[in-house]
């Protein structure tokens, strides 16, 4: 069975925690360098990024993490989490940081403030149509053409990727940790 992580500094990690539960992981919450050790696959949550990228570099885990996905630790960054796997953000506080792992740019908030937030079906390529639950959700604006992309949404502006791999790294704009549909973290929990 993986053993998978889910970033717990700060964002959704009980709602990650619950769904890999869900889908037959052995599922550990990640706050220490110790409990990285330990994992086949990490999932990093939405919350507040700037805020979890401080606490990566107050808890020491950020080189340490930075190190493992270089290595082909397999990660998930949903919302606040793929804004800490991008090459840039648009928008971001001027000393933010992330671990440039992902070759896409992302405007934080780019669909609008949290009063924007909405939910629209995503067509997750090879799963079908899944609920997308978007949160002060970040908008990938520019992207390599390398780029698997996995799931596409038009919010009136063209077609913008909203879930992406590259390899061992994995992005995604919106939640789907927080609808009761679990097909796309079997996704990822099927190639560890
Ligand atoms: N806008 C938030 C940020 O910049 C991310 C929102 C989310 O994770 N729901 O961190």
């Amino acid at each position: 069975m993986a053993r998978v992580g889910v970033l717990a500094l700060q964002g959704d990690v009980r709602e990650h925690l619950a769904m890999l539960e869900g889908v037959g992981a052995d599922v550990v919450a990640v706050r220490s360098i110790d409990e990285l050790d330990d994992v086949d696959g990490l999932v990093m949550p939405g919350g507040e990024s700037t805020t979890i990228a401080y606490l990566l570099t107050t808890s020491g885990l950020r080189p340490v993490l930075e190190k493992k996905i270089e290595d082909g630790l397999a990660v998930f960054g949903t919302c606040a989490g793929l804004i800490l796997l991008a090459h840039e953000i648009l928008d971001g506080r001027s000393d933010q940081w992330s671990f440039d792992v992902l070759p896409l740019s992302v405007r934080r908030n780019g669909y609008g403030r949290q009063i924007a937030s909405f939910e629209s079906t995503v067509h997750v390529k090879g799963v079908g149509e899944v609920p997308g639950v978007f949160i002060r959700a970040p908008k990938i604006e520019t992207w390599s053409n390398d780029l698997d992309v996995l799931a596409w949404h038009d919010h009136g502006d063209g077609e913008h990727p909203v879930l992406v791999r590259q390899g061992n790294v994995w992005g995604c704009s919106f939640h789907p940790e927080l609808t009761d549909d679990d097909r796309v973290h079997r996704l990822f929990v099927d190639t560890l």
